[in-house]
């Protein structure tokens, strides 16, 4: 479910602007990639302020056929809401715990939830007591799925792995992996667990009498956790245009613009490497010494509560790509030691 951390959102790191939901993968988000949820090309949804990268193709949608903007493009357009009164899922969604709490079964989609698991009412659960359409937390926020996402599907008896093959206006085809087979489905059917709580429902399904002679499947259920488990958008990202080029220091540019080489000496202790997908790293090119000197850290100089501020803010978010540039060094005033935090986030140098 999307959880929008606005201060989280305007850190310079990430993108230092509160990004409205036009502007960036609906999925991707909830899904707790913020980083990528901003970056490359989305397509919006007619008739809502949402996004969503074209990979990210909500299971269910379908382009529309009128054109929009300067550019010309389609937007989607989501399945509908519909209700679900068939199989529902026998463990929480929320912390996949069973019946030792009342198990409310969403009328909307096949999820049950506990009421206590149940987020979106903050604290009030009397109001959900009251309320007579007791939808879940997915289903209030209209929480979608990706095209080709590993899912349960209940058929033949218990719920089996299925992936989502394609599909629009509402239906969705499935393929059922045990037996390969395609059937056509009602998108709110499909149960896609929480990333966090995957494994204890795995292990409730696993110790289910439903499960005793369906062994196979649940290799196959495992399978598809562990897919989720590990994925990660795979999102283009370009450096922006609109980027204040003098916050950087000139040594960055000359990098960017590929005029040095691939390798930046700092001083003549360390360069700077590239290492795969993960940027910049450095390594020493000579014995170092202790105390000797290895270069300027060049970043904005914060206060530890500031500090503090910035990095449980990436917590709360539940950022999983969550980043921070901040060091943490003592110095020396008047012969005094202090503790300075520098974060070179976005005002940095090669080293930095
Ligand atoms: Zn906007
Ligand atoms: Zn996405
Ligand atoms: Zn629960
Ligand atoms: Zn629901």
């Amino acid at each position: 479910m999307p959880r929008w951390n606005a201060q989280y959102l305007i850190l310079k790191q990430n993108n230092g602007v509160l990004l409205c939901p036009d502007h960036f993968c609906d999925l991707c988000f909830t899904d707790t990639f913020q980083r990528s949820a901003s970056m490359g090309e989305l397509v919006k949804v007619e008739n809502q302020v949402r996004a969503f990268h074209e990979k990210c193709k909500p299971a269910g949608s379908y382009y529309g056929t009128k054109l929009f903007g300067k550019d010309k493009k389609t937007r989607l357009i989501l399945a509908p809401s519909t209700s679900h009164t068939d199989e529902h899922f026998p463990f929480c969604c929320g912390c996949a715990e069973g019946k030792n709490e009342e198990l409310i079964e969403c009328q909307s989609c096949v999820q049950s939830f506990h009421l206590s698991c149940h987020g979106s009412y903050f604290g009030n659960q009397n109001d959900l007591k009251k309320d007579e359409k007791k939808n879940c937390e997915n289903c209030m926020f209209n929480t979608q799925m990706r095209v080709g996402e590993g899912v349960l599907v209940f058929t033949n008896t218990v719920f089996r792995a299925a992936r989502i093959m394609s599909g629009g206006r509402g239906a969705v085809i499935v393929e059922v992996l045990s037996t390969k087979t395609k059937i056509t489905v009602p998108l709110k059917s499909l149960f896609c667990p929480y990333p966090r709580i995957a494994n204890g429902i795995f292990n409730q399904m696993a110790l289910s009498k439903s499960y005793k002679k369906h062994q196979n499947e649940l290799v196959l259920i495992k399978a598809i956790f562990e897919q989720r488990a590990v994925f990660k958008p795979n999102i283009v990202r370009k450096i922006p245009s609109f980027k204040c080029k003098y916050q950087m220091h000139k040594s960055v540019h000359r990098y960017m613009s590929g005029e040095a080489e691939s390798l930046i000496p700092v001083n003549g202790n360390v360069e700077i490497v590239t290492v795969g997908k993960f940027g910049f790293g450095m390594i020493a090119v000579m014995d170092l010494n202790q105390k000797i000197p290895i270069g300027e850290y060049i970043g904005e100089l914060i206060s530890k509560p500031e500090c503090d501020r910035r990095k449980n803010l990436g917590e709360d978010s539940h950022d999983s790509e969550c980043m921070f540039y901040t060091f943490e060094s003592d110095v020396f005033v008047g012969g005094k030691k202090r503790k300075i935090y520098i974060d070179g986030a976005q005002i940095g140098n090669e080293l930095a």
